[in-house]
């Protein structure tokens, strides 16, 4: 039985990992600073612990584990990213996990480590135009990310390919563009786009009016935390080192997203533009490469995922609030 450690497992994707991984008959350590909000279950072994200290890493990073699989991050949607009064915190916090991740991983020869960047690594000027952003793996130099959450992605997707290069590690990176769908956090601040419209929405009377940042024509692809774990298996099943997307190439102006889960709703919501964080104007997954070495690339539609997140998030909603 292969044996993995998953950090980040308090959270969004690392919790879906750590039950896939579960399901495909791995024995998985699970570690994170608070516990999982919705799976009370998590892991074989759920260690709660600040990754930022090297002594607590050392209890959850083992000699007799085979795989690691890093998502431990400080991140949050646009207002978290975006206002400038997160940014210390996101470097210093992300950072410090990687830097622990790399040396242990290093020092008890635990050779296959996963590590999770972000589509918000590439360069801010590649994606101007919101009808034809470039996200290939090849157009992330010169790097100019919009946000130090993109910079210190990469410099953290540099860290693990020297570890690679210079300490035999077989590292894969995954670039991960907004993944989204049921037990991720859908309010309180840290929640991404498709949560929170889902919350607003559920949250509205027939009849009634939410709010959007910005005119809404800003374009973003979305995919659903299934598919996400599933590429993130088949990358760590792999020869293939990375960077590479993992993402949707159904690009929707923000308005399309919103006027899809309306429609699910089945309720009339008039929509509200309002100034506030937004981040580069348009941004697509490229799925070229993935196809080409994998074999394979995410295919369920956009609307399947609002589908199965709205529901979850209205039950939330109505467990909470009603
Ligand atoms: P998440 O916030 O739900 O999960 C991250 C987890 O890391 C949280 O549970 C948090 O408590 C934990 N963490 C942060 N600091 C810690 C510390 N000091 N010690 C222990 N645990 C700590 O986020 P997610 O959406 O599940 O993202 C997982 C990974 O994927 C992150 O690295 C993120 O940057 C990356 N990513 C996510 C998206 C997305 O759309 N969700 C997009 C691109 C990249």
């Amino acid at each position: 039985m292969k044996r993995a450690v998953v950090l980040g497992a308090g959270g969004f994707i690392a919790g879906h990992l750590v039950k896939r991984l579960q399901r495909d008959g791995y024995w998985v350590r699970a570690a994170d600073i608070k516990r999982h909000e919705f799976f009370a279950e998590m892991g074989d072994e759920f260690v709660v612990a600040d990754l930022r200290d090297l002594n607590e890493m050392k209890k959850i990073i083992t000699s007799d584990i085979d795989e690691v699989y890093q998502l431990a991050a400080d991140m949050g949607g646009a207002e978290f990213v975006f206002s400038g009064e997160n940014d210390a915190a996101i470097m210093q916090n992300s950072a410090m996990i990687n830097l622990h991740v790399c040396d242990l991983c290093q020092k008890l020869d635990i050779k296959k480590v996963f590590y999770s960047s972000s589509a918000c690594m590439y360069p801010e000027y590649n994606q101007l135009d919101p009808e034809k952003p470039n996200c290939k793996e090849d157009s992330a130099y010169p790097a100019a990310p919009d946000s130090e959450y993109g910079w210190e992605k990469l410099f953290s997707e540099r860290l693990f390919l020297a570890y690679a290069r210079n300490h035999g590690m077989h590292v894969r990176i995954g670039r991960f563009h907004n993944i989204f769908g049921p037990y991720g956090t859908w309010e309180g601040g840290r929640e991404k786009a498709p949560a929170a419209i889902c919350r607003k929405v559920a949250m509205t009377n027939d009849g009634g009016s939410i709010e959007i940042f910005g005119d809404g024509k800003q374009t973003r692809s979305f995919l659903i935390v299934d598919e996400c774990v599933e590429g993130v298996i088949r990358l760590m099943n792999s020869d293939f080192e990375g960077p590479v997307n993992i993402g949707s190439e159904e690009m929707v102006t923000i308005n399309e997203l919103t006027d899809k889960i309306i429609k699910i709703s089945g309720k009339r919501i008039e929509v509200r533009h309002i100034s506030g964080p937004l981040g580069v104007r348009g941004r697509n997954s490229d799925n070229t490469l993935i196809q080409q070495k994998l074999g394979w690339k995410p295919s369920r539609s956009l609307y399947d995922g609002l589908l199965e997140t709205y529901t979850w998030v209205k039950a939330q909603v109505d467990k909470k609030y009603s």
